[in-house]
């Protein structure tokens, strides 16, 4: 398995990441340390959902670690886990356009990214890996880490 340099899209909801860091830092301990990790597929949502890492919780009143926020019928909802969870979801299936060299993923069951020319796209979240494409376009399959945001070939 080859390391390789790729960026890839993130924050999806455009969600204002310093004003968010804020209001986590409010609600945690002193000295926390917030920061913004990745989008992930959770658990078959539809929707992507945005994480954040919290290092010092405030256990008292039930809060973890990672702080989970994601859109549903309701609005967008927060929930939240510790590492187990969030490790067991950090690899995800991901493809590289050969044309114009994006990186994509889907971040949720029915979300699609489609690469910046619109060669290929990528649809299913964590529950199921579905890859199109246009009749003779050429590109990778790829494993990213969400938590590290390494990329690795496949083969
Ligand atoms: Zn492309």
């Amino acid at each position: 398995m080859k390391r390789l340099k790729a960026k890839f899209k993130q924050n999806y909801y455009q969600i204002d990441i310093p004003k968010t860091i804020e209001w986590l830092k409010s609600t945690a301990m002193p000295g926390s340390t917030v920061k913004y990790i990745n989008d992930f597929p959770l658990d078959e949502k539809a929707s992507p959902t945005a994480v954040f890492y919290v290092s010092k919780p405030n256990r008292a009143i039930g809060h973890m670690n990672y702080v989970h926020l994601f859109n549903s019928q309701y609005g967008m909802l927060v929930s939240g886990s510790d590492a187990d969870v969030i490790e067991k979801h950090a690899e995800v299936s991901a493809a590289r356009c050969l044309e114009c060299r994006d990186v994509v993923y889907s971040k949720g069951r029915h979300h699609v990214e489609t690469c910046t020319c619109g060669n290929i796209n990528v649809d299913g979240g964590d529950a199921y890996f579905k890859l199109s494409c246009r009749p003779g376009s050429k590109y990778r399959t790829l494993k990213i880490n969400l938590l590290t945001n390494k990329i690795t070939k496949c083969q």
